[in-house]
């Protein structure tokens, strides 16, 4: 399995991304977790990353597909993996195919997981009082659901028209969407 997992923030891609990860045997690339990590261990990239996530702003793709690009080469992902919160625009998405065209490999699946941006303000507004992230304040949180109105949404469009578009909703209990995403990847 190699997929992409597209959604707003707050539609529980995290949370989804480890339990299908676990379930299908494959490492998770979260790119949000590996700024939040750089940032904790004040590197160079964290450094960098910085202010864009403080922001709800995307990291420049030159930084952030080189990241990707390095994760993709080592050995754990050969069989597969899970890319959750990558690729974030058009352009990201390209240079993805370009990664993996140099693998030798292709995506079997872009999964979207759905949900209506009032519960997602709510869920991320929740999420801030018990993880404490820095950009899950009720201004961020809009920008970044702005952000992916018009940078990520269209990667849907772009994954329909090559065939690999799976859709699930994202509101209820968690292993039911966990239940619901894998009956509609088996489906596909
Ligand atoms: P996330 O944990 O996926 O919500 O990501 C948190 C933040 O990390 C985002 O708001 C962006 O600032 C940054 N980020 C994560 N993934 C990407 C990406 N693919 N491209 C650019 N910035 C990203």
């Amino acid at each position: 399995m190699r997929a992409v997992l597209l959604g707003p923030p707050g539609a529980g891609k995290g949370t989804q991304a480890a339990l299908l990860a676990e379930r299908w045997g494959i490492p998770t690339i979260s790119t949000g977790d590996i700024f939040r990590a750089n940032i904790k261990g004040q590197t160079e990239l964290g450094r960098k990353a910085q202010e864009y996530t403080n922001a709800g702003t995307l990291v420049p793709d030159e930084i952030t597909n080189a990241m990707v690009r390095d994760r993709l080469a080592q050995d754990d992902v050969v069989d597969g993996f899970l890319l959750d919160g990558y690729p974030r625009n058009p352009d990201q998405a390209v240079e993805l195919d370009s990664m993996l065209a140099d693998l030798g490999v292709e995506l079997n699946a872009a999964i979207e997981i759905t949900a209506d941006s009032e519960v997602v303000i709510e869920r991320l507004l929740k999420r801030a009082e018990i993880e404490g992230r820095a950009d899950d304040t009720e201004p961020v949180i809009r920008k970044r659901l702005e952000v992916y109105a018009t940078s990520t949404a269209p990667l849907t469009a772009f994954y329909a028209g090559r065939g690999l578009l799976v859709q699930a909703d994202g509101i209820g209990e968690v292993a039911e969407v966990t239940e619901r995403i894998v009956g509609a990847v088996e489906a596909h």
